[in-house]
Formats: structure tokens, C-alpha cells, sequence
């Protein structure tokens, strides 16, 4: 995110050091600072946020003969003899001692001239770094320091040490911040809500200090009062952003789009079954958000299987209701045909006219169906994302659905509104997501919006049964099918996640289905995300009308699909999958009436994490439940993957460390925008350079537009 000429205008001056090049550094020339940038930055604040890793301590100042293997030590000794081998492939060693004892400093592919130079025979040196033990004898190989008594006074205690780059080296970032730190300006405390008093953080700038140069060797923590502090700012910084853009984006005046009742009646007669209080609670929402001028922006947080398609139509049918048009898009083009077919089934029923555009041709259908959207005929657009890059023209959008958001990001979602009506930007935006976040990380993930959370499940679901088993035992699996092709249900088998390339799942997938069809032939079929869309709809609806019984699929399966006759989900390598993936697509299986089975191939040896993760996929089926557990065992970088999640990236915080106090910013950020909403107060103003200091471009547009 680069600041615009305009803003940068508007930042306070005492902040404009914070922004100047690396090479403005003593030192820093236009190959470090490239350097630099590919890593982290170029500014001298991106150094300032390039936090430490690991801090070294050299406080420890031992005798001689009490030293043990692998400790970190200084020491003051007097130089004894150098030994230069003279033969190559043996190192030199300098013989040191003191009053407490013995130790030898040794160098590899040394310049014994140099050596003799820098620690003369005879001369009081401090020498410090990590010891080993050759023939039962203390020595420091390379030794860190090696320094005359007086510049030895130098040596800092606690040295920070930095993630680094192929030539980037420790000491040249260290300097960079020796020569920054003296500059890091003093600003305004933004932190000032009772919460925070109580923490007894240091300053901004203090904070900064404490852990670049810390004066104890612990600072690193990510709980230490420094790093959180620094961690809290950040994630405040985004969440005023989040919560700025929730406040003009809904203050946008749409239309009131009150419906009249009478297709969501229709509908409810037509259900076999009763709404889920959920689902009743989400649709509530919904209704209220849509008759209401304000721009709707919400969240409907759902498990698999919770029925969030109905929620939608509910939404689409009072938007139709009041002569609006609607459309819904789907992450993949096999969930689109698959609302088409259940939503557009029951838009048939109504009389209501609806189209599904899927990336096909352009042909004369499809130009016709573009027409019959831009005169507004056709009230309901079931599509792809692609839809709204598409050169789609609406007669009168008053509600976008956008389906299985988690493959979606913040930014994306903003870009969202744009194919409005009147005057652009008042599409009512319904996102539907399935990836059951922790509710601490949605604060992060989705703050943007309103959220509405479907805890519950059609009744009479049952559990899905869940076994854990080798692939040393694929043969005996493999014969097993026989029985569900017999007994008339239907299984998936989901296809190694090989890597992030879906050439290899592509590859595995192809070799498992050639397997099984030597021994099945057309009762197995495939499915993988670079079949053509119309051979993708052909296979899926084959598998849906029963005439394939085992479906090999890399993961495309993953997001949606409604077969009820499908009882039997097996997912090989189901190690490699998050937990939120493997639920997901468990969730395939079990919507029928009959019991249903998921089987989670792995291959041995698993670790105790692997191993437990795979233990809880048995025992719960509980989606947000698993999301906490897997944060917990394995950190929400790893569980939803930035890219994937839309979660942002942080440079302080780290989520799996500071998630916590997410609840406390959103309640500090609404106290905050509830008493200033234009940031004019004196904290209002602190805020403004908070959100200089983290270039948050958006929110401070809107303040000055506001
Ligand atoms: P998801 O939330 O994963 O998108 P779907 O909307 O696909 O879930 O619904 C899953 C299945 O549950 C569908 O077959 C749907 O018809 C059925 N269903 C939805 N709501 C209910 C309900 N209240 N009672 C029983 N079945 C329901
Ligand atoms: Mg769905």
C-alpha cells in the first residue's frame, strides 16, 4: 500500500523521517536498500517494523572452568600463542587465558596475518561467543567478538538478532537501527482507553526501543509489554480502518428494499422442512439490513451443511419482491450449476425468470441472456466471481451474493459494490462463507461487516462416522467400494493435496481414478479443475443422477457440492489438509438419510501434531469448534493461509499470539468512532498519525472526506 502524493502531504511533519529512503542511511547504498526492500522494505520505518527474532545475551561472564558445551559466554583474557597449522584443512587456534582458566579461539581458512594483527601474543582482549569442546578442552570457533578491552565496552549486552536475506547481514541491519533509533520521533499516546492504561505499556517510541536495543535479554516475548503494545497499535490501525469503511460504505443510501412477503411465503410452503433458528435469526438480519436505506453489508458465517443456499434465496426473493434484480456468484463453476439447480428449481416453481451465466462462449445465448439482464427482465443472475469483471450490465442490481467467500479478500469485496444502480456504489453486499473462523480472527478477517452466525444444523443430521486409516491398506479399501456401488449410494475420494500446484493433484488424482476404473470401469468418473467447464457439469451431473458411484476429484469438490445420495467421503493424504478444509469437505457426505461415512487416509509415520489434529476430526463435527482447535494446534497462518483466508498480513502482530485482544480493539475502536467519528479530538488526532505511521491510506481518505 504506497501513499498517495496528497496524503503524504497531510502527514505530520515530525513523521516525515520515519519515511525516508534506506539510503538516506550512512552506509545504506542503492544495493543494500534493494536488498532491503525484497525483504522487508526501504523506508527507514520498514527497517523500525523488521522486528527481531531471537535475542542474544551476553551478559554471562563465567570462570574458564566451569563453561559447558554450547553456552554463550564473554570473556576478558590475555592472548597466549597462536598456532598456525601451516597445512590446509586445519585451522588455526589462539591459545587465551585468565585467572580462572583456559581456552583456545579457533579459525577456519583464517589470514594468520590478520590474526596476528587484530590479537597480538600478550594482549588483553574480550573475546565472546558460543563454546564447544574439542579433546575435553573449552575453545570458541569464530568467536563473535574479539576486541581490545576499551572498545570491548561496546559489545552490547543483548543483541538483537534479525530474519536476513542472502546480503543482508545482522550487524548491517543493527547499524541501520543504531542510526535510526535516536530519530524515531515522539507522537501523541493514541492509547489511552481504560484497557490499555491498565496494561501499563511503554510509549510508541519507547516500545520501539525496548525491542530493537532492549536493556534485558527477554523483550522478544510476544506477551512482553513492548511487543504487544507495538502488536496492539497495528492491529488497531487495521481495525479502525475496517470499521471506517463499514461506517461510509453503509452510510451510502441505497434504496429501501422492503419486499412484499408474498414469494417468501410461496417458498415456505413449498420447503419439506422448517427453517432452522439460524437460519430464521440470519434471514431476520437480512430483512431488516435490506429494508433499510443503509446499505446492507453482512457476513452469514455458517457450517457446511447449515443451509446457508436457503438464507440466500430468502434474501434474493424479497430483493425480487421489490422489483430489484439479484444475482449470487460462486467460487467455482460447479457450484454455480449446482445453485442453478437447486435455487433456480425453486425460482421455476415461483415464476420468477433467472439465467445462469457460466465462462462459456459468447454465442448467441448468452448475448441474448446479457440483453435480457440489462433490460431487466431476468431478475435473478446465478454466476461465477467472473461475473463482476464480466461486462455485465444490470437494469437495477439491489443485491449481490457472493458465495463461499474464504477464497475472497477485503480489498475484492470493496471492488464489490461497483455494479449498482443508482449512483454505483449501493449494492447490499451478502457474503456466505463456510470457513468457520474463530471469532476472534473474524474480527481481523471480516470487520468490514456485519456478521450473522448459523451455530445450528437441520435437525435430524446425524454424525458422520470417522475413521482414520493407513493407505497401507488401499487394497481392502479399494475391494470395500464394491459395496457401496452394490447398495446403490455413492462415494467421493478426494485426491492428494500434493502442493499449491494443481499439475501434481492433477497427476494423483488421474492415477488413483485409472486404478479404480480398471477394476469398476464407468461407475468411476473424474473430476479436476482443468476439465472444461461443460465435461466438469457433465461429470457432476452424472455423479448427481447416480450413474457414477465413486467420484475421484482433486480438491474443486471442496466448496459446496450437494449430492444426498453421496454417503461415503475418503480423502487420502488427508495429513496435508487443514482441518477447516477436511470438515469442509466431510461435509460433502452425510446429507441424505442414511449413515454416512468419512474415511481420512493418511500415511505413516504421522507426528503427535499430525496425529492429533486427524484424532479431532473424529471426535467433533463441530466446524467453529475444529477452527479453534486448529489455530491452536497449528497457528492461523497455517490453518487458513493468508491467500486463501484474505486474512492480512501483519508485521507486528502475530495472530496466533496476540488474537486476544482483538475483542478489546473492536470495543475501543467503537467507543472511539461513537464520540469522534471525524477523529477531531485530541485522541481523534493521535489516532490520524496511528494511521500514518501504518499508511492506512483508505481510512484516512475517508476521515478527510467525511
Ligand atoms: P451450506 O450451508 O453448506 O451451503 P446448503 O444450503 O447446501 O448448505 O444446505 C445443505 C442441505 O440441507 C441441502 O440439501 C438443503 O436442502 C438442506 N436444508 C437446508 N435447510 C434445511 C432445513 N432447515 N431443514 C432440513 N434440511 C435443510
Ligand atoms: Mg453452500
Amino acid at each position: 500500500m504506497h501513499d498517495t502524493p496528497e496524503l503524504s502531504l497531510l502527514r505530520p511533519s515530525q513523521l516525515d523521517g520515519l519515511f525516508r529512503d534506506l539510503t538516506s542511511l550512512k552506509g545504506v547504498g542503492d544495493r543494500s536498500a534493494a536488498t532491503c526492500e525484497k525483504l522487508f522494505g526501504r523506508r527507514l520505518i520498514d527497517v523500525l517494523f523488521h522486528l527481531p527474532y531471537q535475542m542474544i545475551d551476553r551478559s554471562y561472564r563465567p570462570p574458564l572452568n566451569v563453561l559447558k558445551e554450547g553456552g554463550l559466554i564473554t570473556a576478558e583474557v590475555t592472548i597466549g600463542a597462536h598456532n598456525d597449522p601451516k597445512r590446509r584443512g586445519l585451522p588455526y587456534r589462539i591459545h587465551c587465558y585468565n585467572s580462572s582458566g583456559e581456552i583456545d579461539l579457533v579459525f577456519f581458512r583464517a589470514r594468520g596475518d590478520w590474526l596476528s594483527k587484530s590479537a597480538p601474543e600478550g594482549s588483553e582482549r574480550i573475546i565472546s561467543g558460543r563454546v564447544d569442546f574439542f579433546r575435553d578442552k573449552p575453545q570458541i570457533v569464530h568467536p563473535d567478538y574479539m576486541l581490545s578491552v576499551d572498545a570491548g565496552k561496546n559489545i552490547p549486552l543483548y543483541e538483537p538478532v534479525y530474519p536476513l536475506t542472502q546480503g543482508l547481514s545482522n550487524l548491517a541491519v543493527r547499524k541501520m537501527v543504531d542510526q535510526i533509533t535516536p530519530h524515531i520521533p515522539r507522537v501523541p499516546e493514541w492509547l489511552t482507553s481504560p484497557w490499555c492504561q491498565r496494561q501499563n505499556w511503554p510509549s510508541w517510541s519507547e516500545a520501539l526501543l525496548a525491542v530493537h536495543r532492549p536493556d534485558r535479554a527477554t523483550p522478544l516475548d510476544a506477551l512482553s509489554p513492548a511487543r504487544q503494545r507495538l502488536a496492539y497499535d497495528e492491529l488497531l490501525a487495521n481495525q479502525i480502518t475496517l470499521a471506517l469503511v463499514r461506517q461510509t460504505k453503509r452510510a451510502h443510501v441505497g434504496q429501501a428494499i422492503p419486499g412484499t412477503g408474498v414469494l417468501s411465503k410461496q417458498l415456505t410452503t413449498l420447503l419439506p422442512f422448517d427453517l432452522t433458528n439460524g437460519q430464521s435469526q440470519a434471514i431476520n438480519d437480512i430483512s431488516q439490513d435490506l429494508a433499510s436505506p443503509k446499505r446492507m453489508l453482512r457476513l452469514v458465517q455458517g457450517d457446511v451443511g447449515s443451509g446457508k443456499t436457503l438464507v440466500a434465496l430468502m434474501a434474493i426473493l424479497q430483493t425480487i419482491e421489490s422489483n430489484r434484480q439479484a444475482a449470487i456468484m460462486a467460487p467455482t463453476e460447479i457450484l454455480a450449476t449446482q445453485h442453478a439447480h437447486t435455487i433456480g428449481g425453486y425460482l421455476d416453481q415461483l415464476g420468477v425468470p433467472w439465467v445462469c451465466l457460466t465462462g462459456g462462449p459468447k454465442t448467441k445465448a448468452r448475448l441474448a441472456q446479457k440483453a435480457a439482464i440489462a433490460e431487466g427482465d431476468v431478475k435473478l443472475v446465478i454466476g461465477t466471481h467472473a461475473l463482476f469483471q464480466d461486462d455485465v450490465v444490470f437494469n437495477d442490481l439491489g443485491l449481490a451474493v457472493v458465495d463461499e467467500q474464504h477464497r475472497f479478500g477485503v480489498k475484492q469485496r470493496l471492488r464489490l459494490g461497483s455494479k449498482g444502480s443508482s449512483g454505483g456504489d449501493a449494492t447490499n453486499i451478502l457474503v456466505m462463507t463456510a470457513t468457520p473462523i474463530p471469532r476472534t480472527l473474524s474480527l481481523v478477517a471480516y470487520g468490514d461487516m456485519d456478521v450473522s452466525r448459523i451455530t445450528d444444523k437441520p435437525a435430524g443430521r446425524k454424525p458422520i462416522d470417522t475413521r482414520l486409516m493407513s493407505i497401507d491398506r488401499y487394497e481392502a479399501l479399494k475391494k470395500a467400494l464394491q459395496r457401496i456401488i452394490d447398495s446403490g449410494d455413492q462415494a467421493y475420494w478426494v485426491c492428494p493435496l500434493v502442493s499449491e500446484s494443481d499439475v501434481s493433484d492433477l497427476a494423483a488424482a488421474e492415477d488413483r481414478y485409472a486404478d479404480l476404473a480398471a477394476l469398476y470401469g464407468d461407475r468411476v468418473g473424474l473430476l479436476h479443475g482443468q476439465m472444461r467447464p461443460d465435461d466438469k457439469a457433465r461429470m457432476m451431473h452424472a455423479f448427481q443422477k447416480g450413474e457414477v458411484s465413486v467420484l475421484v476429484a482433486t480438491t474443486v469438490i471442496e466448496v459446496g457440492v450437494d449430492v444426498p445420495a453421496a454417503t461415503t467421503m475418503i480423502i487420502e493424504h488427508a495429513e496435508r489438509f487443514g482441518l477447516a478444509q477436511l470438515h469442509q469437505l466431510r461435509g460433502r457426505v452425510g446429507r441424505g438419510d442414511k449413515p454416512a461415512h468419512c474415511i481420512l487416509l493418511y500415511r505413516g509415520p504421522l507426528g503427535e501434531i499430525a496425529k492429533a489434529r486427524l484424532n479431532i476430526m473424529r471426535k467433533s463435527q463441530d466446524g467453529f469448534e475444529l477452527a479453534e482447535e486448529d489455530l491452536r494446534l497449528r497457528g492461523s497462518g497455517e490453518m487458513l493461509g493468508v491467500r486463501q483466508s484474505g486474512l492480512p498480513s501483519f508485521r507486528l502482530a502475530d495472530l496466533d499470539q496476540h488474537a486476544e485482544m482483538l475483542p478489546e480493539i473492536y470495543d475501543d475502536v467503537q467507543q472511539l468512532l461513537a464520540q469522534d467519528p471525524q477523529l477531531t479530538s485530541e485522541r481523534g488526532l493521535a489516532i490520524r498519525t496511528l494511521l500514518h505511521i501504518f499508511e492506512r491510506g483508505e481510512a484516512l481518505r475517508l476521515i478527510e472526506a467525511g
